[in-house]
């Protein structure tokens, strides 16, 4: 049947008018999303307040394109992705073509009936960027590759020029002190391999991260000296949002703040930001649900390059 997505509205940030920053572009929107995988999610994950209908991939993929679409991003950012070739096959029709790395020792390739190993995507609007080149990692713990995994993308923005460096993750789940530590590692492996890339370029990194802003991997990704990163969503109050994801296992309700867009602050202006449905909105049993695919929600930011003229004294 037809049922109607979650709601959801753009918020546009008001920024103070500053004489010394330059505009390069118009708005660049990115989509940010852990879209959780078919097979984890009707195997895994054991969702106790979501009928088992809803996860049926014929209706799941139907709404995942629908959230995606809707937005109109311009470079998109997926993990837990197990159908990748629906993606690529869907998206192309909008004008998007994609890059895809798998996890290592994927969870899903356990499961019967799977669809392969689930990994990360970036998808980028063929008629405002060129792809100029794209590295994958194996994320490396104390120079052991773990089972988590970076993609990146060097893209031309066609309208100003500029190149950028565009890059994703999904760090290891679950919580504890030693997994916190994990993440960490795993974070730093994964900014040096965006450093080495990027070099000067403006910076887009992000992912589900698996932390909460109080883990250590946040601050990590904040205080790089070289990237000068900051994160989309803590505009306008400061604060990263209460939540990204939001659903209920058979252990309770688990409502955390893990996904994020991070940017390099030099480079780039937010102008606009998808806010998060409501509890409301988005009902008792949470998500996912009949009318939204995953339990995690898609990030949605613009942004426009900058270029910002300091006082030469
Ligand atoms: P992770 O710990 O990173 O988690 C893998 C996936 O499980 C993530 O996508 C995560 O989603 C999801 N997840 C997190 N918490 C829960 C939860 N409470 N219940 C259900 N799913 C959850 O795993 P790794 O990639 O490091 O792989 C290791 C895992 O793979 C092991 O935990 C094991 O279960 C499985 N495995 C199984 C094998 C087998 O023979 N059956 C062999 C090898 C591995 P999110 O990020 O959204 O939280
Ligand atoms: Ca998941």
């Amino acid at each position: 049947e037809d049922t109607p997505l979650v709601s959801r509205r753009f918020v546009n940030i008001e920024h103070p008018e500053r004489d010394d920053i330059t505009k390069l572009s118009s708005k660049i929107r990115v989509l940010q999303w852990n879209i959780l995988s078919q097979s984890l999610g009707e195997s895994v994950d054991n969702f106790v307040a979501c009928p088992e209908s809803a996860l049926e991939w014929r209706r799941r993929r139907q709404q995942l394109s629908e959230e995606i679409v809707r937005s109109q991003p311009d470079i998109i950012c997926l993990q837990e992705v197990d159908h990748f070739n629906y993606f690529q096959k869907t998206l192309s029709t909008q004008g998007f073509k994609g890059i895809f790395f798998p996890k290592p020792d994927s969870p899903c390739i356990y499961i019967k009936d799977n669809n392969g190993p689930d990994g990360c995507a970036i998808f980028y609007k063929e008629d405002r960027f060129d792809l100029v080149r794209s590295e994958n990692r194996i994320l490396e713990v104390w120079t052991v590759q773990s089972n988590q995994v970076g993609v990146l993308a060097i893209l031309k923005d066609l309208e100003s020029g500029q190149e950028l460096c565009v890059a994703t993750t999904h760090l290891k789940a679950r919580s504890g002190a030693l997994l916190s530590t994990l993440r960490n590692e795993q974070g730093k492996d994964l900014l040096d391999f965006v450093q080495a890339n990027a070099e000067q370029r403006p910076v887009i990194l992000c992912g589900d991260f698996n932390a909460e802003p109080i883990e250590p991997i946040y601050s990590t990704v904040l205080g790089h000296d070289l990237l000068r990163l900051g994160s989309a969503y803590r505009y306008p109050s400061g604060q990263e949002p209460a939540y990204t994801t939001w659903k209920i296992r058979e252990e309770g309700e688990v409502r955390q703040s893990i996904d994020y867009i991070f940017y390099s602050e030099e480079h780039f202006q937010v102008d606009a930001l998808l806010q998060f449905p409501d509890g409301e909105e988005i009902g008792e049993g949470r998500v996912p649900s009949f009318r939204y695919p995953s339990d995690h929600f898609s990030l949605v930011c613009d942004l426009t390059l900058v270029r910002t003229n300091g006082n030469e004294t």
